[in-house]
């Protein structure tokens, strides 16, 4: 049973408490078994049975839950810098997407690269989002848009799954864009997802959830019905990108669906934030995309005041949020999103775990859950996500194990 000792400050949430709840313990302990969590309490009165089991010394880091990236598009061919030098010189997305960038530029090169090679890029990724403290991701598809290149992306998701240092959640996302070669006809690429994707990722058990990108640009409230109650019927869960550029009542259609989350809602209205309430859907604010597009960013607070939880995540894609850096989209949640240290933390552990169905398992400390913890370079969860200049991570544990940094 081994034990971390030396633990400046040991900070989290709970899986019933207050999204601004976070308890903490100075010069803390903290003991589990195999891969779940045994003891937690101050190391003074860590009981004698411990005293001679394999230590780690935290050397007073702080120390608080893994940390949850409930939104990503892990895995996409090349990137789109280009299009980033084009955009600070003003052209427009819409211009930029006619000239053959934007999502469907990524659609090409994800199409063109083989399953190892996509698997090779994303090993990288994860280990480099391990160092940031990170031990649970979501990780959509959606840059194959056909039945071929999106199950590529699944299958490379479920070799993912093997690795020690991230536990990875697949979504489906067929209905990101439409591909070029349906252009004129939406109606059969909506009926190519629900005919023969869904039921092969359900038999094939490849994805948990299923997601749809709602929006002028994309898929509208009508079709995003069709794609999810079919998705419910084979037993994946509706996620959703919506109310992201103006109010289309995505959140409304996330509550009336049974969504377990609604992503994005920029733009949400009252009537969305009652209906999320209503039905315990999660909002999951994507700040790096915000600042990344220079769009209105969510006003939290909002969400928060009326009891509806709302997790922090990246939205790492190479369009609008390249970057896998879940600390900085933290800070950017406090200061653009309007939330709390303390609720900024909840929104990428414990709250964060519940827009993936996993909150009974992971996302905070407490005995009987995952030993899943980020080691930090910091005296409080306020000057950590304050000091936003370099990764304060010095270790990593998943499931009880070592997977980043040396103690
Ligand atoms: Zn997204």
């Amino acid at each position: 049973m081994p034990v971390l000792k030396n633990i400046g400050v040991l900070s989290s949430g709970t899986t019933s408490g207050p999204q601004g709840q976070v308890y903490s313990i100075s010069d803390a302990a903290l003991v589990w078994r195999d891969e779940t969590i045994a003891w937690i309490g101050a190391e003074r009165d860590l009981p004698e049975q411990f005293a001679s089991e394999k230590s780690f010394d935290a050397k007073g880091a702080l120390v608080v839950p893994g940390l949850i990236d409930c939104h990503t598009h892990l895995a996409f061919g090349g990137w789109r810098c280009d299009e980033f030098v084009q955009r600070c010189l003003g052209r427009s997305y819409s211009d930029i997407a006619m000239a053959g960038g934007g999502i469907l530029s990524t659609v090409k090169a994800t199409r063109a690269l083989s399953k190892s090679e996509l698997l090779e890029r994303c090993v990288g990724f994860l280990k480099e989002i391990s160092t940031f403290g990170v031990t649970t991701l979501e990780a959509k598809s959606g840059y194959g848009l056909d039945v071929a290149s999106e199950i590529k992306i699944l299958e490379v998701y479920r070799e993912l799954q093997k690795r020690p240092e991230i536990q990875l959640m697949p979504t489906l996302l067929a209905a990101h864009a439409i591909p070029t070669e349906f252009k004129s006809k939406r109606g059969k690429y909506i009926a190519l997802i629900v005919d023969e994707l869904l039921p092969r990722v359900a038999a094939e058990r490849l994805a948990v959830f299923c997601d749809v990108f709602v929006d002028a640009v994309a898929f509208s409230n009508d079709e995003a019905r069709i794609i999810l109650q079919a998705a419910n019927k084979v037993g994946l869960r509706a996620k959703l990108h919506v109310d992201q550029l103006a109010d289309t009542g995505g959140a409304s259609l996330a509550a009336e669906l049974g969504a377990i989350s609604a992503d994005h809602l920029e733009f949400i209205s009252d009537m969305g934030i009652q209906a999320l309430r209503q039905k315990g859907v999660v909002a999951v604010s994507l700040p790096l995309a915000s600042l990344f597009t220079r769009q209105s960013p969510l006003d939290a607070r909002r969400l928060l005041e009326q009891g509806v939880p709302v997790a922090v995540a990246t939205d790492f894609n190479p369009g609008s949020a390249p970057s896998f850096n879940l600390p900085l989209a933290m800070m950017l949640a406090c200061t653009m999103n309007r939330m709390s240290p303390a609720e900024v933390l909840n929104g990428a552990t414990i709250v964060a775990a519940r827009a993936l169905g996993l909150h009974a398992d992971i996302g905070s400390i407490e005995v009987g859950k995952r030993a899943d913890l980020a080691l930090l370079s910091a005296s409080s969860v306020d000057q950590w996500l304050y000091n936003f200049g370099s990764n304060a991570c010095r270790a990593t544990f998943k499931n009880g194990s070592l997977v980043y940094g040396a103690l």
